[in-house]
Order: C-alpha cells, then sequence, then structure tokens
C-alpha cells in the first residue's frame, strides 16, 4: 500500500484501466479512483477497450472513459483495476506494459502479481473496495460520486451480497459509503431495475438452451451469435443469466458458453494468446460453483482464471469437444469435492 500511494504522489500523468468485456467492478473501481486523482489534481485517463454496458450509464463521468489509445508515451504510471493478469486489459495490454510503472490493484485469487507493485487481496469483495481502503489511506475525501461508484462495483460482485465473499468488511464498507451520501435504491434501481423487452428474450432463450451433464453435476447454458441478433442483444445482457443454471437441485458446477462474435479483437497482434483472448477463440466460457468447489482451477487449465466460485476463459475448441472436456476435468479432478 505504501509503495502505491507513493508511486501514485510521484506521478503526474496516470492511466487507468480495467478488464475488457467489464462489470460493475471493473467500471466502478475504475471511475472510483479515476475521479479520487482527478480531484487531487493528477492528469488521468480511464481506458477501457470494451462499449459500457448500458446499465452503468447512470454512474458519474462513465462517457469519460475511452475505448481508443494513440499513445501510451505521456504516462509515467498506469493502474491495472480488476484485472488477474496485465492481459485482462485487452488489445493494448503489450503497449500499456511499457508504461514504466505499473500498479496492480485486484483481488483474484488466480492474480500473476505482474506489476512494479501491487495491491491483490482475494479476501476483498471487490476491486472497488481495495480502491476504497486506498483513497483511505491517502487522507483522501470520498464524494458522492466515488462512493457512488465504489459502491456499485461491491453491490454487483457480491450478487447484490449474497456470495460468499460478502463479509462483515463489507457492511462495514458500505455502511461508511451510506455516510458519504450513496443510494443503495438508486443504484438498484439502475444496475437490475428496467431490462429491455430483447433482454428478457434472450434470458428465455438461455433457459431453454439448460442442458444437464450425464453425471446430473453440471449445468450448460448456451448463447449464440444468433439469439443476440434476433433479440437486438449485446454479450452484456447475459449478465447473471448463469446464476439460474448455478441455482439448480444438485448441480455443483453452472457453465455458461457464449459464442463469440467472428473478428473479435485479439489481446496480441503477435499472435501469441496463452493467456488472453485470441481472434480466433470461438467461445467465452463462466463457470460458477457453490462452496468449495474450486472453479479457478479449471479456468486456469483452460488459460483464463478468476475466484474459487466465479472463473471464466474464452477458446478455441468446439462446443461439444468443450462441453465433454469440462465434465471430464471436473469429474476427475478430486480437489474440485465435486462428488462431495
Ligand atoms: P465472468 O464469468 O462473469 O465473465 O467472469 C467471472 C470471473 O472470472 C471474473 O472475476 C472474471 O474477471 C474472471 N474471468 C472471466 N473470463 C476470464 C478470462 O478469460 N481470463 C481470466 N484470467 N479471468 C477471467
Ligand atoms: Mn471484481
Amino acid at each position: 500500500m505504501e509503495q502505491i500511494v507513493r508511486n501514485i504522489w510521484n506521478s503526474h500523468q496516470i492511466l487507468l484501466a480495467s478488464h475488457e468485456n467489464p462489470d460493475g467492478d471493473a467500471i466502478g473501481a475504475l471511475l472510483a479512483l479515476g475521479l479520487f486523482l482527478e480531484s487531487i489534481g493528477k492528469k488521468i485517463i480511464m481506458y477501457n477497450a470494451s462499449p459500457i454496458p448500458a446499465v452503468y450509464n447512470f454512474l458519474p463521468c462513465v462517457d469519460t472513459i475511452t475505448s481508443k489509445l494513440n499513445s501510451v508515451k505521456p504516462y509515467d504510471a498506469a493502474i491495472i483495476l480488476d484485472c488477474g493478469n496485465i492481459d485482462r486489459v485487452g488489445e493494448m495490454a503489450d503497449k500499456i506494459s511499457r508504461i514504466p510503472v505499473i500498479i496492480n490493484i485486484d483481488h483474484h485469487i488466480t492474480n500473476t502479481l505482474f506489476g512494479t507493485c501491487h495491491l491483490v487481496d482475494p479476501e476483498a469483495c471487490a476491486s472497488a473496495a481495495l480502491v476504497f481502503h486506498l483513497i483511505n489511506e491517502m487522507g483522501g475525501k470520498i464524494s458522492k460520486d466515488i462512493a457512488t461508484c465504489i459502491y456499485t462495483g461491491i453491490l454487483t460482485d457480491t450478487g447484490s451480497f449474497r456470495f460468499s465473499n460478502t463479509k462483515k468488511r463489507t457492511f462495514s464498507i458500505c455502511e461508511d459509503l451510506m455516510s458519504c451520501g450513496v443510494e443503495p435504491f438508486e443504484v438498484a434501481r439502475h444496475v437490475y431495475g428496467t431490462y429491455s423487452l430483447g433482454r428478457i428474450k434472450l434470458l428465455n432463450m438461455a433457459l431453454e438452451s439448460i442442458e444437464i451433464s450425464p453425471n446430473g453435476k453440471l449445468s450448460f447454458m448456451t448463447l449464440t451469435q444468433k439469439m443476440l441478433k434476433e433479440t437486438g442483444t449485446h454479450p452484456e445482457d447475459a449478465d447473471g443469466v448463469i446464476n439460474y443454471a448455478r441455482r439448480i437441485e444438485d448441480i455443483k458446477i453452472a457453465v455458461l458458453i457464449q459464442e463469440l462474435e467472428d473478428n473479435h479483437p485479439a489481446t496480441y497482434s503477435n499472435g501469441s494468446c496463452s493467456t488472453g483472448s485470441c481472434s480466433d477463440d470461438k467461445y467465452h466460457v463462466s463457470l460458477r460453483s457453490n462452496g468449495k468447489i474450486d472453479v479457478a482451477k479449471i479456468a486456469m487449465a483452460f488459460g483464463g482464471g478468476g475466484h474459487i466460485n466465479a472463473s471464466g476463459f474464452t477458446t478455441k475448441a468446439g462446443l461439444g469437444e468443450l462441453k465433454n472436456m469440462i465434465t471430464e476435468m471436473a469429474d476427475k479432478n478430486s480437489e474440485l469435492c465435486i462428488a462431495n
């Protein structure tokens, strides 16, 4: 923490970035820290490779997040938020990693501890919670806007305070955030309140697609590009649908397979893509479990990562082959406790 604070004070132009296909935590943590650094006079740019899902449009200054970076030359430091490895930043990862000081702030158990210094705490409920601690450590003031961004990160990453990362500390941070002016009802209204008709139809298709593995322990949902086109939706409209597959009785691992667009941007232009997404990857796979079943292990075996109960990866494998590989891996790996 001290090293990070020192590096921030010593930097003039700072680039902040979070993972592609951002969720509420990736956006909340990015905006909260960006707004704070601006308030203390730093020149900053907030970068995310992907479009921001519409449900987060209510967040302050969300339209200042840019997906275009011409050059990384002006920046003397980069702060990478909510990324288990630097490739998660997306197509600019290579360039960004050349910035002289890289600060890694994250809560994924699979974090590779990349960068000059890191604040990585797998016990933290959200990267936004780590931003809260960092601002306090710097003696900063948390405005209502900053608090709203942090709260959004915590709300979404804890699945509305339902997942196992919800701790006593989580509520104590949220109590402080309310003292800074956060209105939980308003945030929830924006994040969960209104869905397009297309999103509801997509949910229907996702539910229709549920298949149970022969051993009865895994549930698979599959979403194709055709389904997105038919319903006029985007990948982020599938946020949270995997939780239906997870809730099914006796299911140990829920899997959501989402077909990627042809020629989606690759992490690397040089053809090496051992850990990031490659342009010829066909599917993004999300994995969810409950309790001790560690799906981060499965994701890592496929070159991805995440948390014990929520992880993901992208792959070139075909659909049938992919389902078989995941089922087999879950069955064979006794450490996953799937038999219990
Ligand atoms: P989701 O299934 O919602 O995309 O992601 C679940 C968790 O796994 C998130 O914490 C996310 O950051 C992580 N994750 C998802 N996809 C990937 C991936 O391709 N690589 C890595 N390292 N982590 C991923
Ligand atoms: Mn997160």
